[in-house]
């Protein structure tokens, strides 16, 4: 048995039955990332020894009947963003290349006390700007699936690194699609939260009002595990909310299923649309009621997630001087600023600092920072009111699947397209699920499962419901 095959559930049962030792299961991963991440460039930092030592306690752990959790032992992967003590976190930039972590996330902490085992840190766009891990200062993460195309960014590496089974589950963060983008092209489950259910604190903020960090797992049932440890109201994050979940399943024949019809737009690859639409007519077969709906306003999604995210992009990054963190070049104060920023950041990084800057200036904010604020509200009431005819929603992840490394590098707007189904959940702060289900081109495609806010046990179970029936979850039919 090759053990790093395992899901988080398969593997939690063998360690309970005592089948198998955390040592074998985190040995198999690290022999697996040793094999595949000069080909992949899944992790920039891969943590053998303190993964190892992790392992070796919870198996003592375990022995003596002091199992933390259900995932005692179980190791995973985590996205470059998310601060863990005393190891890297470079965010995939030059400018933090060499800083170290001071402090733990919420998550990882909730993580540490489940007594989880870290592999390493995985690879990235700079700062999670980016749909393809080719922004990552770290050169860009290869697609398991075919090692020519990218595995979607920004959270490329976990996506990848769960695809290759080079982890048992991973983390990932999702301002605008990085975490269902990525799932999709590799063919992996990845679920983007509501904002406010998971502590975005020791998550390298991006666009906090749009940053969630959520799982990418190989199941459905191993996301529900993860988000279910990962979620819940924390006092360091003022937009994290108190909300008990609500595992409450809806019944099959009582749930209505809404199809946006503006969501299957010109210069979507045929073949994706012919798999999206099979899956459809799958949650049909289930016994799920399909029915319209309309979300008008999501044309403009794109547009304003292009005003706001900058916005909070430049303001954001304003903190990487080159004193506080990170690289630090140059003679005087003002040499110092403008050297370490310009050669600590990447072009893509550069150009959303630009435009931010350029969106909240006197005299353009009301045109451009309080316009999109206002759209915002339009394409969130657009939501609303698909949710009263409708308990969830189904629409393609990608327009695309995964494109080749280098193909869209040189035009950034038709890189920004290729998230134009997934900007909308983040603008609308609603949760999502990308499942896959099934394959074009030899390529995954990924369903997007969109909930109402804090439905997110909701579209997981209608998801778990999915991946139980139709045994498209869990194709691996890559060769590397
Ligand atoms: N690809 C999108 C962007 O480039 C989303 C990034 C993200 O979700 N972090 O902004």
């Amino acid at each position: 048995m090759e053990l790093n095959k395992l899901t988080i559930k398969e593997a939690a049962k063998l360690l309970k039955e005592k089948k198998i030792t955390s040592l074998d299961l985190t040995k198999a991963c690290f022999e697996r990332i040793n094999k595949l991440n000069k080909k992949l460039n899944a992790y920039i930092s891969i943590f053998e020894k303190e993964g190892m030592g992790q392992a070796r306690a919870s198996d003592q752990r375990r022995v003596r009947g002091l199992s933390k959790s259900e995932i005692d032992g179980i190791p995973l992967a985590i996205k470059d963003n998310i601060n863990i003590e005393g190891s890297l976190t470079t965010c995939g930039s030059s400018i933090l290349s060499n800083y170290t972590s001071s402090f733990d996330a919420t998550v990882i902490e909730k993580l540490k006390k489940t007594g989880a085992v870290f592999l390493g840190k995985t690879n990235m766009d700079e700062f999670a700007m980016g749909s393809s891990t080719e922004t990552s200062y770290f050169g860009p993460t290869k697609n398991p699936w075919d090692i020519s195309r990218v595995p979607g960014g920004s959270s490329g590496g976990s996506a990848a690194a769960v695809a290759a089974d080079m982890c048992i589950g991973a983390l990932g963060s999702d301002t605008g699609g990085s975490i269902r983008q990525p799932a999709s092209l590799c063919g992996t489950v990845g679920l983007k939260p509501t904002y406010g259910m998971v502590s975005r604190y020791g998550l390298v903020a991006m666009a906090s009002s749009l940053d969630q960090i959520g799982p990418i797992t190989k199941t459905v049932e191993d996301a529900k595990i993860l988000y279910k440890i990962i979620a819940g109201y924390d006092p360091m994050d003022s937009t994290s909310v108190k909300k008990a979940f609500s595992d409450q399943r809806l019944a099959v024949r009582n749930t209505k299923i809404g199809v946006p019809k503006e969501y299957f737009v010109k210069g979507m690859d045929k073949e994706v649309e012919k798999v999206i639409r099979e899956a459809i007519k799958d949650f049909e077969k289930l016994g799920y009621k399909i029915v319209e709906v309309s979300l008008p306003y999501s044309r403009y999604a794109l547009a304003v997630y292009y005003v706001i995210m900058p916005s909070e992009v430049s303001s954001n990054m304003a903190r990487y001087d080159g004193i506080k963190y990170g690289m630090s070049e140059g003679q005087n104060l003002l040499d110092v600023y403008m050297k370490s920023r310009a050669e600590g950041l990447g072009d893509e990084v550069k150009r959303r600092i630009m435009l931010g800057t350029f969106a909240l200036s006197s005299g353009y904010y009301d045109a451009y920072y309080l316009k999109a604020k206002k759209v915002q509200t339009k394409i969130k009431e657009d939501f609303d009111k698909a949710f009263e005819k409708a308990d969830c929603l189904l629409t393609p992840t990608s327009p695309t699947v995964a494109f080749k490394i280098n193909e869209k590098t040189s035009d950034p707007l038709t890189m920004y397209l290729s998230d134009i189904f997934t900007v909308p959940i983040n603008i609308a702060g609603v949760p999502a699920i990308s499942i896959p289900c099934g394959l074009a081109n030899n390529m995954p495609v990924g369903l997007q499962i969109i909930g109402p806010q804090f439905g997110d046990q909701a579209i997981l179970n209608i998801a778990q419901e999915y991946e139980q029936n139709t045994g498209q979850i869990g194709q691996r039919n890559w060769n590397i």
